[in-house]
């Protein structure tokens, strides 16, 4: 317990929590690792700390430059929040199909934000590959979180060190989702170098094509998914070298089972990608003995997907179960 200095300070240091609802089901010991709880309000405020001190060291950026970087939201958040600590602009371009609560917090901490509409990456209109073309008419920097590696070195210096520290290095097993994968290669390279037994899963929602990728070796996707910041079509750089045993695949159905139970039983309150890694957590463990622990990543919190997840209309509009306390 000491002060923290600032925006920057306060990043990392999360707590591991261990999930009551999901170990009690599962006999095993779930253990999440609290990336709702970082000030910016997910576990992307890391990989932008990581990215753009890589970039103040290697003199690609500077005080007062400008950021620019294609995101989901929960990047752009931390982008801009690192850049307003630092003193740089910072431009986000982000797919319009993005839940509106992201789009006002991007606003709120006075990012530049451009939607555009939601293409496929092989399209010089998407997301990524427009911020990237932005980033070159603008002379910005572009954090290029999904093939920039400093995003995956900085989980492996901090989430992946701090499990191991909070676990006094006893884990059977960690899962979790992969947007641009920085999270599960970074934290899965600094397992393996503790202990090449622990197993490493990739959770993988419908729409994403990583889950054949590991099970067949060729990328093919099937079906979607409510759930943002997650899933990806590609082999990312920082996904490419990462020591990974198998790969679990999770419908949106038992993703929101796990994130409605642990509002209702725990109190805790999760956003989509919380359900996936939880339910792929769950999972997981259930193929270990009992009294096994897994632990996994609370990406963001829910107040980021209110108006769809936790909402009725939009839950009935997907044919998702409502349950009884929300209808
Ligand atoms: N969950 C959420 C809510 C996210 O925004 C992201 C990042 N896009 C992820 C999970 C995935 O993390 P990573 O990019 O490290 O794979």
């Amino acid at each position: 317990m000491t002060i923290r200095d600032g925006f920057l300070g306060t990043i990392g240091g999360t707590p591991l929590i261990r999930l009551p609802w999901a170990s009690r089901i599962t006999g095993r010991e779930i253990l999440g690792k609290a990336e709702f709880l970082n000030p910016g309000g997910s576990v992307k405020d890391r990989a932008a700390l990581a990215i753009i001190t890589d970039a103040l060291e290697r003199g690609a950026l500077a005080p007062g430059g400008t950021i620019v970087e294609g995101t989901a939201g929960n990047t752009g958040i931390g982008l801009t929040l690192v850049g307003n600590a630092i003193g740089c602009k910072t431009v986000i371009v982000m797919p319009e199909t993005q839940s509106q609560e992201k789009k006002d917090a991007l606003r709120l901490c006075g990012a530049d934000l451009r939607l555009v509409a939601a293409r496929p990456y092989k399209d010089p209109g998407n997301y990524v590959r427009y911020s990237e073309t932005l980033a070159k008419e603008l002379g910005g920097f572009w954090a290029n979180q999904f093939d920039n590696t400093a995003n995956r070195d900085g989980h492996r210096a901090t989430t992946g060190r701090e499990i191991i520290e909070q676990c006094e290095g006893r884990l059977d097993a960690f899962t979790c989702a992969v947007g641009t994968g920085g999270t599960l290669a970074g934290v899965a390279l600094a397992l393996k170098a503790h202990d090449p037994a622990i197993k490493v899963v990739l959770a993988d929602p419908f729409g994403s094509a990583l889950y054949s990728w590991i099970t067949s070796g060729e990328l093919k996707a099937e079906g979607g998914s409510v759930t943002e910041g997650i899933g990806q079509g590609r082999v990312t750089a920082n996904l490419r070298d990462a020591p990974l045993d198998e790969a679990v695949r999770i419908g949106d159905a038992e993703a929101l089972e796990a994130i409605f139970a642990m509002v209702r039983e725990d109190g805790l309150m999760l956003g989509g990608s919380s359900g996936v890694n939880v339910a792929a957590a769950m999972k997981v463990a259930l193929t270990l003995p009992k009294g096994s622990r897994v632990v996994t990543i609370l990406c963001d919190g829910a107040q980021r997907y209110q108006s769809k997840l936790f909402n009725p209309d939009f839950l009935r509009s997907k044919a998702l179960p409502v349950p009884d306390w929300l209808a």
